[in-house]
Parts: C-alpha cells; structure tokens; sequence
C-alpha cells in the first residue's frame, strides 16, 4: 500500500510521465483502436485479496488501459466537440484531488465557495452577460439546463409541483430539432414527458423561426396548455446553428415564458468581442449555460451557469437539514442550493488557474486561431472538386463531404460513412459526423487546445488521400 514516502516518489514520477504523454501524444492513434471486450479480457475477474505494489498497477495502466482510451487531448482530435485540458487545468485537477474537499456549502470550504463567485463575476462582463445576472459552476450543461427548466416549471406553477406533484398542469416547452438531447432528457426527469417538447421549425441556416414559436406558444394557451420554458441554442451540436436570441426572448416575454440559453460549446466564442452579437438580446433571457470544459481549455467537467432571478432557483432546489443548519446562512452562498447534487467539487480552481496562466488576452489569442485554421480548412474543402461544403462554417466547425455527381444520395452516404471510418481508423486523425437536412456530413472541429495549423493541414492531406483510395 502506498505511504507518503512512495506517494512522493510515485508522484514524481507520474508528473515526468504526464509531461512526456503530452510531448508524444499526437504520436499515438487518436480513436483508440480496441474492440469490444478488448480491455477486460485482459483483466482479473475478481479483485486482488492483497495490496499490489503501484509499480504493477502503472505497468497493466500502461499497457492494458491506455491503448483503450482515445486521445480527447491529441492535436489531430477534430471529433464531437472537444473536452479541453490544459497545462495549468492538469495542474488545478491535482490540487483539487489533493484536497479533495467536498464544497457544498460556503463552510465546508470557504475558499471553493467565493472563487467560484469570482469565476463567475470575472466571465460576465468579458462575456457580455448582464452585470446584474449571478450564476454557478455546475458538473454539466445537461445538469445546469435540467435546472433551470426546473427552475422555470417552479416559477410557473408558483413553486405547486415541489410541494404537491403535477396536478393536472400541462406544461409545454419548446426548442427546436437542433436543440440537444439534453433538453429531451430534461423534460422526461422533470416530469412534464417528451409529448410535451414542442420542437419548433427551423429556418435554412438550422436556426429557430421566432414567427412559428409564436404561433405555437399561442396555439397552446387556446388549446388549454400552459407555455413554460424555450429552449434556445447558441451553437447547436450537429452545426452551430444560432437561435435569434432577442427576436425569441421578444416572445418570451410577451407570454411570460422562462428562457433559457444553451451554448455549451460555441458560449466560449463570447471571449472575443466580435462575437458578442451572438447573444444581441440576452437581457430577455433568463439563464445561460456554457462549458469552459469544451473549448475553453479547462478540465471536464466546469460548466458555468448564469441566472438572472438567483431567488428562482434557491426556492426551487433549498433543502435544510438539521446538519446543513450553519450560522453563516444568509451571509454567505451555500452552492447545494443552486442545483441538482449535494456534493461538489472545487471546479473553479482550474479554471482560475487557466485564467491566469493564459489570460484573458492568451485565451483570446488561441480562440482565434481556432477560428482561423477554421477558415483555412473551409477554402481547402471550397477549392477541391471532390468535396463540398454543406452548409456554411461558423467558428471553428466545419461541415463537409465528399461529392461525385454520378452518385445517388444514398451512395453518397455510403461513400462518407466509409470515408470518414477509414480517417478514423488509421488512428491519425479523428472526425465523426452529422446529418443535414438528410445529407450525411463530416465535421472537422478544429478546437483541441494546442492543435496547431500543421496539424490541420495533414488532417486535410489525409482526407483527400483516404478520398482518392475510395475513388
Ligand atoms: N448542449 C450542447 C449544444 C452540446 O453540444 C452538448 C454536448 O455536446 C450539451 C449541451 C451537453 O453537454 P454536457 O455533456 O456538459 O451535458
């Protein structure tokens, strides 16, 4: 068993170890290449009856686990959307597990409590977030959007359904077909059920048609029904498709309806002054999520959550026990209020710490470029014969296929399935795909922390020429 003497040993070597992972690490297959059942045939049954000594334990991580993960931090990853890491993000994750302190209430850590404050006062202004809105940092955006359609289920009902259950109430939520499965999710674990999702219609950049929420939104109350929250998106997961957040937060307020914000990934685009227009109209909102855990180089997971009625969400999620009973309650904020979960861990040391490591200006920089390899990569495609873009590039995303004019359709579906397979077997690179009004896609994200131009451009010599071999 390990005392601090081999900790301290053990420790330093995983630090060089870490620092050499990160050296080598676009070296190794981005998309791991095992097979089902791969990594626990390779492992005992039944756990050890004695302690093994660390040196074993690292030897079956290195050997066993390792080629089972795929490199979320490797250069070459294009895929989802990334989950960012950092040099001073890994160092934040260390300390945090070192304390390894539970911070669910102002005095179980002070510390954790009002750095997160800050966090939060430091992002609003550099964001263009209402200087009178507080939020949280919270594990995920699925988490932080299920709270506030709580939150607003809650200030609809005047807080009924936490008291009494659903009563006859049918509430309606809406977003549109773009919108995250998350917001599925939510309206089947808060209990309003998925017939009660209204999915409005998009227009041909994939972005919601205020005209026809209103139209919904009206025909529900005819009809009875009792309109509760919207669901916008500020860069949705298939193509960064943006919502027109004021023209919707018109309505919403017109019909006293919550709105809520999901920008999840393209929210970290917000650091840069010019694209502070993609929230034009975000006073008529009502919460706003984004993950510095995606783009913004810090650690999954650190989701920040910004509200406008902070007293919406205490009265919705408050619980005190006798042993949460503290004489600062009042003074102070107890985070276990402002969400699903008790417990929480101290995420806004990492992202204080990659705050001041890069600064606001060196995050800004990095974002740029982004965005800029971005518009390299969208010319390529452009200038190619083989391939096309298939609906326009917004930041750091863009959605292309391969094209052949003698091809159906379906073929050519086919054809960019196998295409975008073959990429991500090769281990050099990794892109997954999307669907856009029934035309099958690859997306190339070019988000990864340290991904650099050169690494674009093999991404894009390895597409054409894995292209060609299908040709
Ligand atoms: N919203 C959008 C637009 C997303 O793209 C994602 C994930 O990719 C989510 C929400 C869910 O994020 P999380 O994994 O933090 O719950």
């Amino acid at each position: 068993m390990l005392n601090n003497k081999s900790f301290r040993q053990e420790a330093h070597k995983l630090v060089d170890w870490m620092a050499d992972f990160y050296e080598n690490i676009e070296n190794l297959p981005v998309k791991s290449q095992s097979k089902p059942g791969d990594i626990i045939s390779q492992l005992p049954e039944i756990p050890p009856t004695k302690g093994e000594p660390f040196e074993q334990v690292f030897k079956d991580f290195e050997s066993i686990i390792l080629p089972g993960m795929t490199q979320w931090q490797s250069p070459n990853f294009h895929a989802y959307f990334p989950a960012n890491s950092s040099y001073p993000s890994v160092l934040g994750e260390m300390l945090t597990a070192t304390i390894g302190a539970q911070c669910m209430i102002w005095e179980t850590s002070p510390a954790a409590a009002e750095l997160e404050e800050l966090m939060i006062n430091w992002l609003k202004p550099l964001m263009n977030i209402p200087s009178d809105w507080t939020g949280c940092i919270q594990d995920t955006a699925s988490t932080a959007t299920l709270a506030a359609m709580i939150s607003a289920r809650e200030k609809k009902t005047n807080w009924s359904i936490n008291q009494k259950g659903f009563d006859s109430q049918k509430l309606r939520f809406y977003c549109s077909s773009e919108t995250h499965s998350s917001i599925d999710k939510a309206v089947k674990i808060l209990g309003a059920g998925v017939e009660n999702l209204v999915k409005v219609e998009v227009d041909e950049n994939l972005s919601i048609l205020p005209s026809a929420l209103e139209t919904a939104i009206a025909q529900d109350i005819e009809n009875g029904l009792i309109p509760c929250a919207v669901v916008a998106a500020v860069g949705t997961t298939g193509t960064l498709a943006v919502d027109p957040i004021d023209a919707i937060g018109v309505v919403c307020n017109k019909y006293n309806v919550w709105l809520h914000v999901d920008a999840a990934y393209a929210g970290t685009a917000l650091m840069l002054p010019e694209y502070h227009n993609l929230i034009s109209g975000i006073e008529k909102a009502d919460s706003f999520v984004f993950n510095p855990h995606k783009w913004m180089f810090t650690n999954f997971d650190c989701t920040v959550y910004f509200i406008k009625d902070e007293e919406a969400l205490i009265k919705t999620f408050e619980i005190l026990p006798e042993y949460l009973k503290t004489s600062t309650r009042g003074q102070v904020k107890d985070y276990r209020d402002w969400g699903v979960p008790l417990g929480r861990r101290f995420r806004a040391l990492k992202l204080w710490f990659v705050i001041r490591d890069f600064g606001v200006e060196g995050i800004q920089t990095r974002l740029r470029e982004h965005i800029n390899y971005a518009d390299w990569f969208a010319n390529q495609v452009n200038d190619s014969d083989h391939f096309e873009i298939v609906i326009e590039p917004k930041l750091n995303v863009v959605c292309f296929r391969m094209i052949n004019s003698t091809k159906s359709e379906q073929q050519l579906e086919q054809l960019n399935a196998s295409l975008v397979a073959s990429i991500n077997n090769s281990g050099k690179a990794y892109l997954t795909h999307t669907k856009i009004k029934g035309k099958y896609a690859l997306r190339m994200v070019i988000g990864q922390t340290y991904v650099q131009k050169h690494h674009v451009e093999k991404a894009w010599t390895l597409i054409q020429s894995k292209a060609n071999a299908l040709i």
